[in-house]
């Protein structure tokens, strides 16, 4: 997706051949100093929110399968602690930077922020391919995680939560291995848990119930009829597959396109979601699923729809492909799909942009109700859940798009603008500046 090239003798990381600078953490920076100039925020408050609190790097030797040692690189960063414990998730991919978890700890304080949970944000990485892993090493890695940033973590400290290929198994062996180490419980350390490990009644599908929850109040503001409307979704994992359920069940739209990373499948008739569960589970990919046509991610993006949910991974709509996006509404259930070129020529264009760290603040925030659970002892039901999510969802939903009026900006602006608010009055009344 992006690749090494010489700007004046040095090698940069992250920019394409044409010049956009795809680095995840350049364009969280991107986005916070445009809010920063839009809002006048004091520049002691923005240098202190321009850096990490804390980083920390591990290796993390494991025991493979076949007898051998191998060695994996591990990330954990803290970014901002002003409004409470640190709170993010942990991704296992294959090609994780540093940057890359830098700039998700940036949104993820962001994303508590806008949601106003008294809470920070944090996130963990590990480079890895999940895909070639097997249970019993991918446990062992997990555990090897755990005990290199245990000092790091904790229920008052920073508590991680599942992210791209993590699950609540994982998240399982990993408060295991930390009450082993801190010898005593302490389900509060980590979220996305399995149910009969504490983990929360609705997490599972949270971060896409909590985006259709925004998806229907903005529809009702700009006057687009959900009930008749088309959806394509990029990514199948976490947040695309309940996406792909949810959208069609609450609404009744009719979901045309779905892909995941080998490519997608079209439908002009609608499609399934048992049928596209099946097929994963068959071939791995939504791609051949009968009566459908395979389509590229780029044929997805682009294609003609109301809405365009891009639910996999960052940079995906970018300055090369945004002035093809025909969807009225585009919700963000990936962090950091859009680039901030892409963010000005959808705004040119009229293209409602529900920003990832509103849109996708479901998982969190029942993240968070699981966290209050875990410490209280007391457990809710289902529906509660469900109804203390719309609230806040909604809630937030008009705070932000309220803001983008008020101020006249686009709707990422508008929630930066109460994020780093809150953020930074945290800060000033601690006396950090
Ligand atoms: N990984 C999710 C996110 O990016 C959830 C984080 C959490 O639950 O702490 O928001």
């Amino acid at each position: 997706m992006t690749e090494n090239v010489q700007i004046s003798g040095k090698v940069k990381t992250g920019v394409r051949a044409d010049g956009e600078d795809l680095d995840p953490f350049d364009i969280a920076l991107k986005q916070l100093n445009k809010a920063a100039s839009v809002m006048n925020l004091d520049p002691e408050a923005l240098a202190i929110l321009s850096q990490p609190q804390k980083v920390l790097q591990v290796s993390i030797p494991v025991k493979m399968d076949n007898g051998k040692t191998k060695v994996f690189t591990g990330f954990r960063v803290r970014y901002n602690t002003a409004r409470g414990p640190a709170k993010g998730g942990i991704r296992f991919h294959p090609e994780e930077t540093l940057s890359t978890v830098k700039a998700l700890a940036a949104w993820m304080t962001w994303k508590t922020s806008v949601m106003d949970l008294p809470l920070g944000g944090g996130k963990g990485g590990v480079i890895c391919d999940p895909k070639s892993m097997s249970q019993g090493e991918l446990e062992r890695l997990s555990r090897g995680y755990i005990r290199a940033i245990a000092d790091f973590i904790g229920p008052e400290v920073d508590v991680p939560a599942p992210d791209v290929y993590t699950t609540p198994q994982i998240m399982a062996w990993m408060m295991d291995e930390y009450e082993t180490i801190v010898r005593h419980s302490a389900p509060g350390v980590i979220t996305g848990k399995p149910i009969e490990n504490w983990g929360s009644l609705g997490r599972g599908d949270a971060t896409a119930r909590g985006g259709m929850f925004v998806l229907r109040e903005a529809a009702k503001r700009v006057g687009l009829d959900l009930s008749k409307a088309t959806v394509a979704i990029q990514g199948f994992g976490n947040a695309g597959q309940f996406a792909v359920k949810l959208v069609r069940e609450m609404f009744g739209s009719k979901v045309v396109a779905v892909s995941d990373t080998r490519g997608g499948v079209y439908s002009p008739k609608g499609l399934d979601y048992a049928k596209l569960m099946e097929q994963k589970k068959k071939a791995g990919t939504v791609q051949g699923l009968a009566g459908t046509e395979d389509i590229t991610n780029e044929e997805l993006l682009e294609s003609e729809v109301d809405v365009l949910i891009p639910a996999a991974i960052e940079n995906q709509i970018t300055a090369k492909n945004a002035s093809k996006v025909k969807a009225k509404i585009v919700l963000e259930l990936a962090n950091g799909p859009t680039t901030p070129e892409a963010d000005e020529i959808l705004y040119r264009n009229k293209v409602l942009l529900l920003p990832d760290f509103l849109s996708n603040a479901g998982g969190v925030t029942v993240s968070y109700f699981e966290w209050v659970q875990n410490q209280t002892g007391e457990y809710w039901t289902e529906n509660e859940v469900y109804e203390k999510l719309d609230r806040k969802m909604t809630k937030s939903t008009h705070d932000v798009l309220d803001t983008a009026n008020k101020y006249n900006v686009d709707p990422r602006t508008a929630a930066y603008i109460i994020s780093v608010k809150r953020v930074a009055d945290a800060m000033k009344a601690r006396g950090w500046y």
